[in-house]
């Protein structure tokens, strides 16, 4: 489908309104088949703002999942996104549609003994990746603060009147050494804090990966270099990926974004860091607009420890490799068989 070409035709080509048709009605009228799902994955679109809606075209609203379109569907999806957001923001947006490299496995790994929970990370993601700046606040990064300690086993049973003397790891009036759960809300005058190590959290793009498989449209998917995207136009919002999850990775868009123009990254990927609408779910990407043209994540770039590190796992000279062959390595719930493609590691 072609793009309008003067204000005329925009308008006569724009969807009607909800107020003006119903979606069933204008479904009946347009004389199309259409499933079920790509109905729903347009109502991501239609809840947006008025303006938003105003803008999604025809094209939009009835276009494959992504990775079912041919690449001729794809340019055209791109340039009428191109066209929407440089409208918009009011700059010159561009939106990237590179496929997986051919050799290229995507891993991270981070140095656990090395974060000093300062969560610049947390903020340069935003940036780069164009979350919603308020309500609702969405980060991708979560840096949990964790108290440092060792679990002493002599402790199991101390705390409770006597004689109960029962050994539940932890007790009523004092713990066995080491709290295990962390804060990730917290605004120390200084970091790091005393007494307290830090364990930055982020989608582990899981090589069987439970968010895919619970989606019931299809609409997440595991990328060839292994990246598990999202195609936001066919997300229904049900969220089971984000209840399937066990890495506490993927966030939701309760709300419209709020992006402000002056803030927006204009070099987007459609699989990434593009705004996103009301109604869907979203996570970390690798920083795929970044990375499938053979730069580091943003997180990576702005860490002042240099914590983090990201390469070509299929590589044997790139460093995360190395450092999976010298260091001490550690994946997050590893019983899980989830396969993280994030590793944590200690000198
Ligand atoms: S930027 Fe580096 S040091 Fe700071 S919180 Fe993130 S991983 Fe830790
Ligand atoms: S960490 Fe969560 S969101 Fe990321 S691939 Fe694994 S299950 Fe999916």
């Amino acid at each position: 489908m072609s793009e309008p070409r003067d204000k005329d035709e925009k308008k006569k080509d724009a969807p009607l309104k909800p107020d003006e048709t119903s979606r069933r009605e204008f479904l009946g009228g347009a004389g199309l088949s259409v499933t079920a799902a790509a109905l729903s994955g347009a109502g991501a679109l239609l809840s947006g703002s008025d303006e938003a809606e105003a803008k999604a075209t025809w094209g939009e609203w009835f276009q494959k999942n992504y990775r079912l379109m041919t690449e001729d569907e794809k340019r055209e999806a791109v340039l009428r996104l191109e066209k929407r957001y440089t409208e918009e923001f009011g700059k010159k947006t561009t939106v990237d549609s590179a496929p997986a490299q051919e050799g290229v496995l995507f891993g991270y790994a981070l140095n656990i003994q090395k974060c000093i929970g300062c969560r610049r990370c947390v903020y340069a993601c935003v940036k780069e990746n164009n979350q919603s700046r308020d309500n609702p606040e969405i980060q991708w990064i979560r840096v949990l603060k964790m108290e440092k300690g060792n679990f002493l086993a002599e402790n199991m049973d101390k705390g409770y009147p006597d004689p109960a003397g029962i050994q539940v790891g932890g007790n009523a009036y004092q713990n066995s050494g080491v709290v295990l759960e962390g804060e990730h809300y917290y605004e120390p005058a200084e970091v790091p804090e005393k007494g307290h190590f830090y364990f930055p959290m982020q989608c582990m793009q899981c090589e069987k990966p439970p968010c895919v498989k619970v989606c019931p449209v299809r609409t997440t998917y595991r990328d060839p270099d292994g990246i598990v995207v999202i195609d936001y136009n066919w997300c229904i919002g049900c969220r089971m990926c984000i209840a399937a999850c066990p890495y506490w990775a993927r966030r939701f868009n309760w709300g419209e974004p709020n992006l402000p123009a002056e803030e927006m990254n204009p070099v987007t990927h459609y699989l990434g860091n593009r705004p996103r609408m009301k109604g869907v779910a979203e996570k970390c990407t690798f920083c795929l607009q970044r990375t499938r043209q053979g730069r580091y994540t943003a997180c990576v770039e702005v860490c002042p420890v240099g914590a983090r590190k990201f390469g070509n796992l299929l590589d044997p000279n790139s460093e995360v490799r190395k450092i999976l062959d010298k260091k001490k390595v550690f994946r997050l719930k590893a019983e899980l068989n989830t396969y993280p493609k994030f590793f944590y590691f200690m000198d």
